[in-house]
């Protein structure tokens, strides 16, 4: 019987879980028609919560985490996807209810891959991630309200972290002023370079929000939720749109309907994992054209995967910079 290395977070009844490096057989590899040699995986807030069971993202036991894989394709029954084929897998609840990428096989459903867009090679895609493709999700949602870089500044909240530092990448690429918000002032030349004209103290959004604040900004990708995004709404100049994503600082929005039925403030919801793939391939296409690669290498440290615990940690303490891509050695 062959077997493969994974991270394998086990649980069992009123104990803790525990997280381990070992063989899995093949066999045991959950439903799908695509079997993937995964080279390449990464971290996301996501994973760091399963890793360090922080928070109940893992929903089905023994589970092998990592949300986000890229390889290449080693058996195939689905139309459209061959052996030999290089690509990408974001969510659809793979790390939280379907085995995930911190293995050397992944087996998933043919229709939840996309193909490595030729932009990038796999630890490339990695760099990217569900952060990096939850950034684009983010902007697509504003150019659909219609937001355009006349409506600058655009805030950026979490702006250090993997989403906020793409968004911010992103959005200064397109022609639009970023304010980045972060708690990091000494990332603040790290933003900078990434093309935030200003920063600010995370501090100043932090903090409970009146209904409405100073026009200060068109629209804003927030990563942070709670008071922050709160305070974001509050900051929105009239008609201008909120792409909420995240939820750093928390998952309440003490706010008020006042930027929605006094400014025509438009908050747009953003899911990157069960995102149909028609908006999958959308992004992953206009991430090739409008990601600098150069600039995704500033943002990207490479690490091997069995460094993955320790950057959780890290990770949840706000420490690590943009984005950690892992190798997976076979
Ligand atoms: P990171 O940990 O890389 O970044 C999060 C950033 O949020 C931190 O770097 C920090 O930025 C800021 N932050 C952390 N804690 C707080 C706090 N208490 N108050 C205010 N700001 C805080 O995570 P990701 O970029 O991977 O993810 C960002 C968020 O987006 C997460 O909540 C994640 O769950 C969510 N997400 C949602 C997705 C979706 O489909 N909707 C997909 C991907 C991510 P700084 O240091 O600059 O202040």
């Amino acid at each position: 019987m062959s077997t493969f290395s994974a991270f394998l977070l086990t649980r069992e009844e009123g104990q803790e879980q525990q997280l381990t490096w070992t063989e899995v057989d093949e066999a045991d590899l959950m439903d799908g028609d695509v079997t993937v040699a995964v080279s390449h995986t990464t971290i996301n807030y996501k994973d760091a919560l399963a890793l360090t069971g922080s928070s109940p993202v893992v929903r089905r036991w023994p589970m092998i985490p990592g949300i986000d894989f890229a390889g290449t394709v080693v058996a195939s029954e689905h139309d459209g996807v061959a052996v030999g084929d290089e690509v990408v897998l974001n969510g659809w609840g793979v790390g939280e209810t379907h085995w995930g990428g911190y293995a050397q096989l992944a087996r998933v459903p043919g229709e939840w891959l996309v193909p490595l867009p030729s932009a990038f090679s796999p630890a490339q895609a990695m760099a990217i991630g569900t952060a990096g493709y939850t950034a684009m999700l983010c902007v697509l949602a504003l150019e659909r309200q219609g937001v355009t870089p006349s409506d600058s500044p655009v805030l950026v909240t979490g702006a250090a972290g993997g989403v906020g530092s793409i968004a911010v990448a992103l959005l200064a690429k397109a022609g639009f002023e970023v304010i980045a918000s972060t708690g990091r002032p000494e990332e603040a030349e790290y933003l900078r370079r990434l093309g935030a004209g200003e920063i600010i103290d995370r501090a100043e959004l932090s903090g409970p929000a009146r209904p409405l604040a100073k026009e200060r900004w068109g629209a804003a990708v927030d990563c942070v939720g709670s008071h922050t995004l709160a305070n974001a709404l509050a900051g929105t100049r009239y008609g201008g749109t909120v792409a909420a994503c995240g939820l750093a600082q928390g998952m309440d929005l003490p706010s008020s309907v006042a930027p929605f039925i006094l400014r025509g403030v438009t908050l747009a919801g953003v899911d990157s994992v069960m995102a149909p793939r028609e908006v999958r391939l959308e992004a992953w296409d206009r991430l090739a054209t409008d990601l600098d690669p150069d600039l995704l290498a500033t943002v990207t440290s490479t690490r091997p995967l069995a460094d993955a615990p320790a950057i959780a940690g890290e990770l949840l303490a706000g420490s690590v910079r943009g984005r950690v891509v892992f190798t997976v050695d076979r």
